[in-house]
């Protein structure tokens, strides 16, 4: 479902990626994983040319785009197969719950409004917010934010959801029900990226861990074995020092 090649990425001198390949299955979900500044969130962004990579090529489904030189219509192919998770929501502060969901239908997808409301609801309903869809962000919590922003990606009926750090801005007692919500899709077969904190999340939801560091991939595996008996001392390090 998604073939990463040779992927690099360099901040002026700064190389933040270097030549990263992954691949993964339609309905797996993989969680990478690292130290802070290893690259992840960039690689994640690489996928839907949030940030354009250096050098390399980015293929989900039948839409590829090389790193270097993409068309415009290769980025826009690209961009429909896949929706991303903010660690920030990211939601329209003066819409609604409902208007925040419709808003990527009915302007990217153009969708007509009543259509794209009856699916807003429904995937507002999925993510437990069904009483909720005409508060604005300021009126909810950031649990509930945050599930504005998995339903604003449902909607888009995306064959990739990509999630950057979905938890890591929520107080502790909220990870929860988020966490709850992202296992509840996954289990549908859907295919999910997570760069991820949550070790527990990991090691229970993901088909695969991959795990990174100075931008590059350092040991990826089931998540059983890499947790139980890392390969690479830097992953051992790492494990040792979160958990
Ligand atoms: P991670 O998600 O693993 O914490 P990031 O992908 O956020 O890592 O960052 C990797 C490195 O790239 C860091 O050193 C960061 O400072 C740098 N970086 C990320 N985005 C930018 C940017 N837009 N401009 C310059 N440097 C950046």
């Amino acid at each position: 479902m998604i073939q990463l090649s040779r992927i690099t990425k360099s901040f002026g001198r700064h190389e933040v990626l270097k030549g990263i390949d992954l691949n993964v299955g339609k309905g797996e979900v993989v969680a990478i994983l690292g130290p802070s500044g290893s690259g992840k969130t960039t690689l994640l962004r690489c996928i839907n040319f949030l940030e354009r990579p250096s050098g390399g090529t980015v293929a989900i489904g039948e839409a590829k785009a090389d790193g270097k030189h993409p068309s415009k219509k290769d980025i826009r192919e690209l961009r429909l197969k896949s929706a991303m998770v903010f660690q920030h929501y990211n939601l329209f502060r003066h819409k609604t719950a409902l208007e925040n969901v419709m808003e990527g239908l009915v302007i990217v997808r153009k969708i007509p409004k009543e259509k794209a409301r009856a699916k807003s609801v429904e995937v507002l309903e999925k993510v437990g917010l069904g009483a909720k869809i005409d508060a604005y962000p300021s009126q909810l919590s950031g649990g509930q934010q945050q599930r504005v922003g998995i339903a604003r990606a449902l909607a888009l009926e995306p064959e990739v959801i990509l999630f950057d750090e979905p938890t890591s801005a929520l107080d502790p007692e909220l990870v929860g029900e988020v966490l709850e919500v992202i296992r509840r899709i996954a289990k549908e077969g859907i295919t999910m990226v997570v760069v991820t904190h949550e070790m527990g999340f990991a090691r229970d939801v993901a088909n695969r861990v991959v795990f990174m560091d100075e931008g590059a991939v350092i040991e990826e595996g089931d998540p059983r074995e890499i947790f139980a008996k890392p390969k690479q001392e830097r992953t051992k390090q790492f494990l040792k020092r979160i958990t």
